[in-house]
């Protein structure tokens, strides 16, 4: 399986970073290797002292898909969670600023924490879904999947004519404003709606 990241997908987020409004879909990857074991917290790496979460509705692909006309988006996926696109915010800095690729900072180990799957079918409009990020029991990322630049159905859409999708692959849908360091100690807890979705540690 792969990770499919959306990046600069909410305004006031790409406002923040001082990062200017995209006229295309950004979007990375990450590799397996991202996702870490059930159950286990999040470890700041050596080579970063500025990791910053990243918030995100996460969508599960569930059949193969290449050249996704957007009408037919919703059926390639039924599944939607939580994931965090954790993000060495110091390296990334670095890497821009020579125009390298933003992998290391972005898709090292355990980078990309994911919550429990839940049936997309329990909303009424996936382009109306409130989600929340709390940093020991303090409310400090929320969004609403209205606020996308670009919708989930034109991201499977696009990201299909460059890569096929596959079942089992993740897209990350973008992050809304409000990122932050994460420190030792720190515990994570993501909502989606007022029910607990994401939950770990950082050590
Ligand atoms: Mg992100």
């Amino acid at each position: 399986m792969k990770i499919i990241c959306v990046g600069r997908n909410y305004k006031k987020h790409i406002f923040e970073l001082k990062n200017s409004v995209p006229e295309e879909i950004v979007f990375f990857l990450k590799p397996e290797t991202a996702i870490p074991q059930k159950n286990q917290p999040f470890f700041i790496p050596d080579f970063s002292n500025d990791i910053h979460h990243e918030i995100e509705l996460v969508i599960r692909i569930n059949k193969t898909g290449k050249h996704i006309q957007k009408q037919f988006s919703n059926t390639y996926y039924d599944q939607i969670t939580l994931g965090v696109d954790f993000t060495a915010r110091d390296l990334q800095q670095r890497l821009k600023e020579k125009r390298e690729p933003w992998e290391k900072a972005k898709s090292f180990d355990n980078s990309a924490p994911i919550g429990r799957l839940i049936s997309k079918d329990r909303f009424l409009d996936i382009n109306n879904i409130n989600f929340t990020l709390f940093k020991n029991k303090k409310k400090v990322q929320s969004g609403n999947t209205k606020d996308m630049i670009f919708k989930i159905d034109e991201i499977i859409s696009y990201v299909s004519e460059f890569i096929t999708l596959k079942k089992g692959d993740l897209i990350f849908t973008g992050t809304p404003d409000g990122v932050g360091k994460v420190e030792k100690e720190d515990i994570l807890e993501g909502y989606i709606e007022n029910e607990k979705i994401l939950d770990f540690k950082v050590k």
